[in-house]
């Protein structure tokens, strides 16, 4: 007998047929004899419409309230998930993240499990039970009700297969498993067999949102084997894994990009030790996540500053860059592009070799695409370029690395 985690994401929890389709699979499994717990996401375009109610409501509102908001999504589908199931004969429980206890800490929005308390779920499975459980939330100490971040379902599905020591966490969604590339942007991608942690990490890092980045530092952490399949097709989708050396080796694994990007330059800066830490503290005092950073070599004793933000923090990061020009002093001016986006390269078959930069900057260069920013590390190169080449770049990077599809 198995025990396995099985994830179910938005869209395949969609519609009320879609969630009998997700029973009668859960059903398959445990009739096989297997212990099943299930999570779900809300029904897709749920989340984003309760962040819409919200933004309506008010401009800013606390992060408490969005949680205790956005919450319900999940409630929804965990109670008619556990009724299709019902239906099918099958014995099943729904809990919500509080209930399970999957305790937070208390950073509302993006909370970080600290601790599931495992009891209630091994007892519901002993008496033959399937658990169905809320993803993307939990509750802190003081009985807030906390949510883990867009696509945080991902984390609660590996996060309850860490602490069940389920033989596999499942990750059921829109497509058959992790391709080279986001298939919906280069119908060429091919789909990969298996992938190590290392690149999946990056991947996610770098915008692939198919897994939640801390749904794979989770099951890294905790030795968690990982799987994304389809909810609507048969196949053995992609394991996520440790073991390289059984890779087909490819130079690049794969092409991330990110959308959600924006670019703010201070020219004229003061070339003066502490310049830096005196735009970036502010920057990061109103908790601003600063990506990647540039600053020129100075001329005439001034400099240019540039850094990366999420697109969401653009307009504050710009209000307080605004605040520091008068106290940089010199001929500072502020320029500020949000149409900007990041495509990374990724693969551990770049420590081994050289050359890999100058393929990606001919091959942009040979597509006429300007490069604004590159940043690098041992298995991915970054470049920031303008939003209108994103999809030209991500296909001409895929076919000039070879994988493409034939
Ligand atoms: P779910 O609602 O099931 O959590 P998501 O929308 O969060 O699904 O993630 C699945 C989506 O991720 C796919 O539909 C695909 O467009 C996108 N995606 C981005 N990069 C990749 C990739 N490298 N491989 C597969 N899918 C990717
Ligand atoms: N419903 C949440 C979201 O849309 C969590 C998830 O689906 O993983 O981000
Ligand atoms: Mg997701």
């Amino acid at each position: 007998m198995a025990l396995y985690v099985y994830k179910f994401g938005g869209t395949s929890v969609g519609t009320v047929e879609r969630i009998k389709a997700v029973a009668e699979k859960v059903k398959k499994s445990q009739d096989a004899g297997d212990q099943i717990v299930v999570v779900v996401s809300a029904m897709s375009g749920e989340t984003n419409r309760l962040v819409g109610l919200a933004k309506e409501m008010q401009p800013q509102p606390t992060d408490r309230e969005l949680d205790v908001l956005l919450s319900t999504g999940e409630q929804v589908t965990i109670a008619l998930l556990s009724m299709a199931l019902h239906n099918l004969g099958c014995e099943a429980r729904s809990y919500t993240g509080a209930q399970v206890r999957i305790l937070t800490d208390s950073a509302h929005t993006k909370a970080r499990i600290r601790e599931i308390d495992e009891a209630n779920m091994r007892a519901d499975l002993d008496a033959g039970r399937v658990v169905v459980v809320a993803g993307f939330q939990g509750v802190d100490e003081h009985g807030n009700i906390t949510t883990l971040g867009r696509g945080g379902s991902d984390t609660t599905g590996v996060a309850l297969a860490a602490a069940l020591k389920a033989d596999e966490c499942h990750i059921y969604t829109d497509v058959d498993g992790v391709y080279t590339t986001d298939p919906r942007v280069v119908p060429k991608a091919r789909r990969l067999d298996r992938i190590t942690f290392e690149e999946m990490l990056e991947m996610a890092s770098l915008g692939s949102k198919v897994l939640q980045i801390r749904s794979v530092e989770f099951a890294g952490k905790y030795n968690v084997k990982l799987r994304v399949l389809s909810s609507f097709m048969e196949g053995n989708g992609t394991l996520i894994t440790y073991e390289e050396s059984e890779m087909e080796r490819a130079l690049i694994s794969g092409i991330a990009f990110n959308r959600d990007e924006a670019k703010l330059t201070l020219t004229g800066v003061p070339d003066l030790p502490g310049v830096a830490s005196k735009i970036l503290g502010p920057i990061a005092a109103e908790n601003i996540e600063v990506d990647m950073i540039v600053q020129n070599i100075s001329e005439n004793g001034t400099t240019d500053f540039t850094f990366t933000v999420n697109r969401n923090d653009f307009t504050r990061a710009k209000n307080v860059l605004e605040g520091l020009r008068s106290e940089l002093g010199g001929s500072t001016t502020l320029i500020g592009d949000n149409s900007i986006v990041k495509v990374s390269i990724v693969g551990v078959g770049m420590r081994s070799h050289a050359g890999i930069a100058s393929t990606m900057f001919k091959t942009l260069a040979d597509e006429g695409i300007n490069i604004q920013m590159i940043s690098t590390s041992e298995i991915k190169i970054s470049v920031v370029v303008d939003e209108k080449y994103l999809e030209l770049a991500v296909r001409s990077l895929h076919k000039a690395f070879g994988l493409d599809q034939d």
